[in-house]
């Protein structure tokens, strides 16, 4: 059995920076749609043209095609031993398509937690927010800022503010989440998956609850 993560919250609560924590600490794949639409577009892909045509408005990439990038991306043989996904699903068609996809495998969901913080927490993060150019490494300004400005500690590559980030575009974002991904709050908690966790703490303090919610189950 492989074990499958889906790290649930609203943009800028610190789902990239903990699966980033995580992947490395258990050795599982960290899986964000963000990165590999960002990906796809820094190639100019026919997917990363049709992504970012949404991304720029702070719209949902259409579900069809980004179950189908999830679904090459965690058949792949450096996902046996499972995957933490980071940005999906983010919708309930989402949400039944990993259900499916997993039971396809003979695998299912081990845990989902719930990564919350106040509004005005997740903007200031947002605006602050610093993305590596080569790799998606993550850092803030204020909060988790890089040794060198502009430089990223992991890989030397340039650090760059999301397009996405701005701040008309990160209301925008922040409503499509209260209407689209919202509802998986109530479908996992069904499922019995879902655990609550603070997301406005310190990085180390969420990691850790976090681990304590993997390793609960
Ligand atoms: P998400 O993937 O949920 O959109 P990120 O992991 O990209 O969120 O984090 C958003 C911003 O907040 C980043 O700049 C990151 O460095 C910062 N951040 C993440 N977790 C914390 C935390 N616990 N405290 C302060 N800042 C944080
Ligand atoms: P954040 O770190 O703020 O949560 P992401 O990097 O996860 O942002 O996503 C950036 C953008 O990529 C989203 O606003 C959306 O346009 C697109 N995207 C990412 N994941 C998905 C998904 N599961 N379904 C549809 N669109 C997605």
């Amino acid at each position: 059995m492989a074990t499958y993560i889906v790290l649930l919250g609203p943009p800028g609560v610190g789902k990239g920076t903990q699966a980033e924590i995580l992947a490395k600490q258990t050795g599982l794949i960290h899986v964000s749609t963000g990165d590999l639409f960002r990906e796809n577009i820094k190639n100019q892909t026919e997917l990363g043209v049709l992504a970012q045509s949404f991304m720029n408005k702070g719209e949902l990439v259409p579900d069809d095609v980004t179950i189908a990038m999830v679904k090459d991306r965690i058949s792949r043989p450096d996902c046996e031993r499972g995957v933490i996904l980071d940005g999906f699903p983010r919708t309930p068609i989402q949400a039944d398509a990993t259900k499916a996809l997993l039971n396809e495998m003979g695998e299912d969901l081990a845990v989902v937690p719930y990564i919350t913080a106040p509004n005005d927490v997740i903007i200031e993060r947002l605006s602050g927010r610093w993305t590596c150019r080569a790799h998606g490494h993550i850092f803030h300004e204020k909060f988790n800022p890089p040794a060198t400005q502009g430089v990223c500690d992991h890989d030397g590559s340039e650090l760059y503010q999301r397009d996405d980030d701005k701040k008309e575009t990160v209301k925008h974002r922040i409503q499509v989440y209260v209407e689209q991904t919202s509802p998986l709050i109530e479908y996992y908690r069904k499922a019995g998956l879902l655990v609550d966790i603070r997301g406005d703490q310190e990085i180390e303090k969420v990691t850790q609850d976090l681990l304590d919610a993997i390793e609960g189950k």
